[in-house]
């Protein structure tokens, strides 16, 4: 156990690791956050802040002496140098290491078990019309690395856009992903133990516009409770998989026949901001408590349930009436630069 008192080192100084960071000083932590950019807004609100780029070896060591665990905060970070830390990582590097890579992401997933869109890997423009005929059109081309927030891909809805798709990711490594019709997208957030024992929240419905989050909603509607069950089923057996301990978030596709798996967060995620007010222990909380050992706190919901929308760019200049609503809760994550397209904060609203 990692008693309170001990330092936590975070990876990553985004808002995941602000509220980490927030969560880990109310249980009486300290952390510590590495991060390449001059002022990351988790340092704002942690004890102690190293300025490296994440595949500084001699600094992330000299980070690692300083604290008592360390856990990450994003997934796209370089495995090797991670991997020296051994048990001081939690989560271990696997977790890390599937998530970063779309191919092997999916292949893992099916080895579980569970079910991902028809998808091909994708080295070149030749591989991308061999995809268009065997998996039909539309079909979307995505990076194997660095993708998020829809960056890195591109539709394809008509032979004629072929070429200019795959010029779009950058004639990058990709793979290409049929069309999913589906009902709507949810996901399964659970937190795991290392000796097993693990919690689900309830599955927050996830709206999005232009690639990114734009709402969740608890309890999720009908097709959600029709397939929350199978989603568990699938997300704990990738959890256990890997052997991951902490949150660990698993985003699906409710299609007509079932659950099928769109990608896999190996942290705390965007989709379970909600937790904060709309769940007895929020995620940021279960994470540290997972991490360090302690007790799992419970999950189930202070109230009747909660939505959750995100605050993009400018949409943070809504902040003075969305402060002045009442029961809003409004987070504000102290970025400087509401560049388009970049998560400035988000509002809960907790449903009575
Ligand atoms: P991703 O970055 O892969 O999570 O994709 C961002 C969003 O794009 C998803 O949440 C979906 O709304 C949409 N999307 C991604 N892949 C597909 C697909 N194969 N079929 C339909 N919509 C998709």
């Amino acid at each position: 156990m990692i008693p309170p008192g001990s330092t936590i080192g975070i990876v990553g100084g985004g808002q995941l690791g602000r509220m980490l960071s927030i969560a880990a000083a109310q249980l009486g932590y300290r952390c510590h956050i590495f991060d390449p950019h001059p002022n990351p807004c988790a340092a704002d609100v942690a004890a102690a802040f190293t300025r490296a780029e994440f595949d500084d070896i001699p600094a992330l060591q000299a980070f690692a002496a300083k604290v008592d665990i360390v856990t990450y905060e994003f997934e796209n970070l370089p495995v090797e140098p991670l991997a020296l830390l051994g048990d001081k990582l939690r989560p271990g590097v696997r977790s890390l290491a599937i998530a970063q890579e779309r191919a092997e992401e999916k292949t893992f997933i099916e080895s579980t078990g569970a079910r991902v869109a028809p998808w091909r890997p994708i080295d070149g423009l030749d591989d991308v019309r061999s995809a268009v005929s065997e998996l039909g059109l539309p079909l979307v081309l995505k990076t194997r690395c660095y993708g998020y927030d829809g960056k890195g891909q591109a539709w394809v809805r008509s032979a004629d856009e072929l070429d200019a798709a795959w010029d779009a990711i950058g004639r990058a490594p990709a793979i290409a992903e049929a069309a999913v019709a589906f009902i709507t997208e949810y996901s399964v957030i659970l937190c795991r133990w290392a000796d097993g024992r693990h919690v689900f929240w309830d599955s927050p419905e996830n709206e999005h516009r232009d690639g990114i989050l734009h709402r969740s909603t608890v309890p999720g509607g009908e097709a959600v409770a029709a397939q929350v069950e199978e989603a568990r089923a699938a997300a704990l057996r990738i959890a256990e998989a890997l052997d991951h301990v902490g949150v660990l978030t698993v985003e699906f596709f409710a299609s007509a026949d079932g659950p099928l798996v769109n990608e896999i967060a190996p942290r705390v995620h965007n989709s379970g901001h909600w937790t904060i007010e709309g769940a007895v222990t929020s995620q940021f909380e279960q994470h540290i408590r997972a991490i360090c050992d302690l007790h799992p706190g419970l999950t189930g919901l202070t109230r009747g349930g909660a939505t959750m929308e995100n605050l993009i760019g400018s949409d943070i200049d809504r902040w003075p009436e969305l402060v002045g609503e009442r029961g809003v809760h409004v987070h504000l994550y102290g970025k400087d630069d509401a560049r388009p397209g970049r998560k400035m904060g988000h509002v809960t609203r907790v449903i009575r």
